[in-house]
């Protein structure tokens, strides 16, 4: 190693930052940061210290460098454009036996600054040791993307509760089995989602069980995660979290492959796929299944495709975990209407176009369209339709014999967002016809107004070609 790396506790101690420019403020935020009590030295405040010195304060300092500036510091950073300020400051440092750092000069630093993730108390530092300041900034990328931004309250969560496990689980194994099932496990989830009161009830059951018996009973719970419309890339960091850590998964057909794929491998896996008029599980088995592996104290995972509260039947499925006493939680995802018209080239709202968007369901109960005609058939307005495919020429018509124009633009996108997306866009008039003509099948969203126009200009994913003229 060519560096000791360690984290300085600088609190309520002076430091000295030699400079007035941008870098010299990026140091003084980092040391205001960790509680330092700050000196600025320089002729003139740049814009962001001037920031920093109206909204935190500081002692700004002009005039010669002197020994005295240094009194009581532990750490100095010499930011100044001139070299030769940047020389003293180091001497004066040397002399004085304070750590320097030179902005730009590794040769004359006792110390470098590493790249850091924030998530105080809990902070990731990372350094290349001056090799390679890309690398460093990468990896910081990716841990500022893996690590949650709630993974401070975590650590200092369970930092309340450190002297208090000690006491009560002294032997070391259990404790350390102890603190694996509280990160990795419900409690952690609840302080992700920012419950913290029923994180800490979670908490009081484990330290009861752990004290009665030495052995932790795990606690099911249910994730009800939306995966979004299909394309991996569109998970949040949450439901990919959830998903690599649950025992047992359900998931019906609208979840790809690729998204099952992330589940964790020793996952079991349960199909309550449903295709379309033929209800394969029932809502309610679904509902009797996910209590029944919750009380088994196993994560269950239920994946749904786009949102889970948007034509999800979500809210059914949790009400029932809910009188049931079962800890769940709701996991939103990127929405069909949202992930297809992006994919698409189309926004839903345009300022040109339309103000508003309505998502309405196309399926048919007992052969009949349920919809408010009135309510979609307004100017500057889009609609989307999802489980709209198989009623496609019922609704077409039903929006021409309730006074639209046979000539608005309407849209249907196959498997929006994954591989072998298409996309057919016609008229609400020809819009059946092509739609039958390329063979179009489920799962398909429907989207009607005058900003399926602008595909013709955003269009950008590279869907599978189609004829595609207004
Ligand atoms: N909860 C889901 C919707 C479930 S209803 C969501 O928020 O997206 C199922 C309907 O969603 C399908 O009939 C279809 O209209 C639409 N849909 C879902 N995924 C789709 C996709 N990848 N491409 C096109 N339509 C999709």
């Amino acid at each position: 190693m060519d560096h000791l790396p360690i984290f300085l506790n600088v609190k309520g101690t002076r430091s000295l930052v030699v400079g007035g420019g941008f870098l010299a403020a990026r140091k003084a935020d980092l040391l205001l940061r960790a509680g330092c009590k700050l000196t600025v030295l320089a002729p003139t405040l740049g814009e962001e210290l001037t920031h920093l010195a109206q909204t935190q304060g500081f002692e700004h300092k002009m005039g010669e460098l002197s020994a005295e500036d240094l009194a009581g510091c532990k750490v100095v950073f010499g930011c100044s454009r001139d070299k030769a300020i940047n020389r003293k400051l180091c001497e004066l440092a040397e002399a004085a036996g304070i750590l320097v750092n030179i902005t730009d000069d590794p040769g004359s630093c006792d110390f470098i600054m590493p790249a850091i993730v924030d998530r105080s108390p809990l902070l990731v530092a990372i350094a290349s040791s001056g090799t390679s300041p890309l690398l460093t900034r990468m990896l910081r990328a990716r841990f500022e993307t893996d690590i949650p931004a709630a993974y401070g309250r975590l650590a200092e969560f369970a930092g309340s509760y450190r002297d208090r496990i000690k006491k009560s689980i002294p032997n070391g194994t259990r404790r350390r089995r102890f603190w694996e099932t509280m990160i990795a496990g419900p409690v952690a989830e609840h302080i992700f989602s920012g419950q913290i009161e029923q994180a800490q009830s979670l908490m009081e059951n484990l330290l009861d069980e752990a004290a009665r018996d030495g052995d932790m009973q795990p606690i099911g719970e249910v994730y009800l995660v939306g995966t979004g419309p299909g394309d991996p890339d569109l998970l949040t960091f949450r439901a990919l979290r959830l998903m690599q850590q649950a025992d047992v998964v359900l998931y019906d057909r609208l979840i790809g492959e690729g998204i099952l794929n992330l589940v964790r491998r020793d996952a079991q896996r349960i199909y309550v796929g449903k295709l379309p008029k033929n209800h394969t599980v029932p809502q309610e088995e679904i509902g009797k299944m996910l209590i029944r592996l919750a009380q088994e104290g196993k994560r269950v995972l239920r994946l749904k495709g786009g949102d889970p509260f948007v034509f999800g039947r979500g809210g059914e499925e949790i009400e029932t975990l809910s009188e049931n006493g079962i800890a769940f939680q709701v996991i939103p995802g990127v929405t069909a209407a949202t992930g297809c018209a992006a994919y698409a080239g189309i926004p839903l709202t345009h300022r040109d176009h339309a103000q508003a968007c309505i998502f309405v369901t196309g399926h048919e109960k007992d052969g009949e369209l349920n919809l408010n005609w009135s309510s979609l058939i307004q100017p500057r307005q889009t609609v989307v339709v999802y489980m709209g495919l198989s009623s496609l020429e019922a609704i077409t018509n039903g929006f021409i014999t309730h006074g639209a124009d046979p000539e608005t633009p309407a849209a249907i996108i196959e498997n929006g967002t994954r591989e072998g997306q298409r996309v057919v866009g016609g008229t609400l008039a020809s819009l059946p016809g092509k739609t039958a003509e390329a063979g179009i099948e489920s799962p398909a969203l429907i989207i009607v107004g005058s900003v399926v126009t602008l595909r013709d200009k955003l269009s950008w994913f590279a869907d599978e070609q189609q004829e595609y003229a207004i």
